[in-house]
């Protein structure tokens, strides 16, 4: 099972404009398990405030505008 916010995640886009490579989506987004380590999903399901440049280990990458 994907992640449930696979749709409104900002890494679609940055997917799309060719910026980042499949390879977060398929260990983290589309893992059966792997959204639940994610950096991103931690901090959405607790309403705490992350940047759509944020990777899914937590890692701000300035060059994803
Ligand atoms: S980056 Fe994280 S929050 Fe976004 S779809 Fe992937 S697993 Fe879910």
């Amino acid at each position: 099972m994907r992640c449930k916010w696979y749709l409104v995640c900002p890494l679609r886009r940055y997917e799309r404009e060719k910026k980042i490579d499949s390879g977060w989506s398929a260990k983290y987004c589309q893992s059966e398990h792997g959204w639940r380590e994610c950096k991103r999903y931690k901090l959405e399901a607790q309403g705490i405030y992350h940047p759509d440049n944020m990777l899914p280990n937590g890692e701000i990458d300035e060059s994803l505008r």
